[in-house]
């Protein structure tokens, strides 16, 4: 098996230097998922037939131990192309295993998942003793909004819960507000005030939706709520380049939660 343990490429970059797929597929169901292109399946057989990929904890272990021996500390991200707490989770558990591997040898772990109830319910005991970042991607405050593009995915009241119970675990946290269909409701998601870290990007692959919006006025809007929060934030390239100079002058494109007093080690 090739390495499961990669660097992303491009855009994915912003997320995390290091990162792992765990599973074949995902039951979510977003609208506008792109990965069944990325691993050339059918959208079907993307949502129906999801499984641990073969081997893959044993090569995890691996290139975990690899990475370790050279000093690399990660964090490596679970996971971009499935959700690490889809439902299969509660049967197989390789995300939980997955989080003991990476901690056990030294490595960060930074999760990012949709449905972070179930994260939560079952696996915070790991996600505490991992330290790990955990991250949910939320883009919504209308969970009728939210059923329509992520039918499967977690409630909008379920992430809300879900984030307030790990900061309450003194957890960081961090939300990836992406991809931005409807641009009220991301800026509304700025206001959960139980956040570390806001990472914000724009709307891609779907060229008509886009060109609806004003990306530098939606980029004005983000800094100026974020401006006087006691929190950090991460504008993404593809947002940043609608900047113009009176932004780049005022505005830092990332903000740390310790520059503005919150507690927290390296990350996100
Ligand atoms: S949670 Fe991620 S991988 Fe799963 S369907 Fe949605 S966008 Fe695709």
């Amino acid at each position: 098996m090739n390495p499961v343990i990669y660097v992303p490429k491009g855009a994915a970059f912003e997320y995390s230097p290091l990162a792992a797929n765990l599973y074949r597929g995902c039951s979510h169901g977003c609208r506008y998922c792109y990965a069944p292109s990325i691993l050339r399946m059918k959208r079907d057989a993307f949502a129906e037939g999801v499984k641990p990929r073969a081997g893959v904890l044993e090569q995890l272990a691996k290139d975990t131990k690899r990475l370790a021996a050279r000093g690399e500390k990660g964090p490596v991200l679970l996971c971009f192309t499935s959700d690490p707490y889809q439902p299969a989770e509660r049967e197989h558990g390789v995300t939980r295993e997955a989080i003991r591997i990476l901690h056990d040898w030294g490595l960060g772990v930074r999760v990012l998942t949709k449905n972070p109830a179930y994260a939560v319910g079952i696996d915070m005991d790991v996600l505490v003793e991992a330290n790990v970042e955990f991250g949910v991607s939320l883009s919504w405050t209308d969970d009728a909004s939210r059923r329509e593009w992520e039918p499967d995915a977690g409630t909008v009241p379920e992430r809300a819960k879900a984030l307030a119970a790990a900061k309450l675990a003194d957890l960081r946290t961090w939300v990836s507000i992406e991809p931005v269909i409807d641009p009220a409701q991301a800026l509304d998601v700025l206001d959960l005030g139980t956040v570390d870290v806001f990472k914000v990007g724009k709307l891609n692959h779907d060229r008509e939706r886009e060109a609806r919006v004003d990306w530098r006025k939606f980029l004005a809007d983000v800094l100026a709520k974020l401006e006087g929060r006691d929190c950090g934030y991460y504008i993404k390239h593809d947002l940043w380049q609608f900047a113009d100079k009176r932004m780049r002058e005022t505005f830092p494109r990332e903000r740390s939660p310790e520059s503005v007093g919150l507690s927290g080690g390296e990350g996100v």
